[in-house]
């Protein structure tokens, strides 16, 4: 089979939280492969600035809350209006609430506003997602989850409860939408440097990349944005086309592993 260099020709993508990071990465290098985008985020003078970067006759910014039905339902109305149809929907928006030692320290408010964001806010993409693309028949949903969707003790308490719900939520909807050719898979990326990793740890971009590599299972190389946008490229891509149900790890083993055996670590004169 002859590999074509543009893997998205003629597809129509939604990113949620597409205005910075991950998102934003993966809007140019989905454009990049042939996809009309529209991003899909609160933050709009960076989401406008992403969308005149990929090209205005190919891209669509839309403010859109994911925790916020009406607005998401737009944001699907908006890129079936635009460019036709909807092929991929990638609920990649999320936040992290700030890190308490303690589970009585935490608040509910902070507890139901992480959950309300980023596993509501997924739902709701997907609903609104299935809403069209049941019709047409095919659809690749992709949602982020994190390495925190695996493990306990990465992330806070709130974060790790709605990544593990994403996995699930992913699990579900792969069932029932099976029997409509469209695909239903999540991410689970180790931690980069994005403004939502910075922000938390209270640390510049370096400094996060060197405490992360320190403590990563792979090692030799720093984990980016385009390193999990590549991975959705290929989900969203026409290569996955019998991938679904899948959550898939761009963590470099650091989930699979528990480092406190640590059998194959090699002297250091190796
Ligand atoms: P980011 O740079 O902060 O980008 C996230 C974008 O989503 C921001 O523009 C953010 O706006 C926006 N957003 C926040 N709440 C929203 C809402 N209610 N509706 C629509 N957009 C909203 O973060 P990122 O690191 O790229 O994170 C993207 C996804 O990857 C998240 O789901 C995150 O949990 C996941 N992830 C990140 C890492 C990591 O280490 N960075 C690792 C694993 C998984 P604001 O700036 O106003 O919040």
């Amino acid at each position: 089979m002859a590999a074509t260099s543009r893997r998205l020709e003629g597809k129509v993508a939604l990113i949620t939280g597409a205005a910075s990071g991950i998102g934003e990465c993966s809007a140019k290098l989905f454009a990049e492969h042939g996809a009309k985008i529209v991003i899909a985020d609160i933050q709009d003078q960076l989401g406008q600035a992403v969308c005149e970067a990929i090209g205005l006759s190919n891209s669509k910014y839309v403010h859109c809350d994911v925790t916020n039905e009406e607005d998401i339902k737009n944001a699907v109305d908006i890129a079936v209006a635009t460019f036709g149809k909807l092929d991929i929907m990638f609920n990649n928006a999320g936040i992290m609430d700030s890190y308490k030692e303690r589970v009585i320290d935490n608040e509910k408010t902070d507890f139901e506003r992480v959950l309300s964001v980023n596993i509501t806010g997924v739902f709701l993409g997907m609903k609104h997602a299935a809403r069209v693309m049941v019709p047409a028949r095919s659809g690749s949903i992709i949602s982020m989850a994190s390495v925190a969707s695996n493990i306990g003790g990465v992330c806070t308490h709130a974060y790790t409860c709605a990544k593990h719900a994403v996995t699930g939520l992913t699990k579900s909807l792969a069932v029932e939408l099976g029997q409509f050719s469209i695909r239903v898979n999540c991410l689970s990326p180790y931690a980069i440097a994005t403004l939502m990793a910075t922000s938390f740890l209270g640390l510049d971009k370096e400094t996060v990349e060197n405490k992360v590599n320190l403590l990563a299972n792979f090692k030799g190389v720093t984990l980016k944005t385009d390193d999990v946008a590549k991975a959705a490229l290929f989900l969203a891509s026409d290569e996955a086309k019998y991938i679904s149900g899948h959550n898939l790890s761009i963590d470099g083993g650091f989930s699979i592993v528990n480092p406190s055996f640590n059998l194959f670590q090699y002297p250091d004169n190796l």
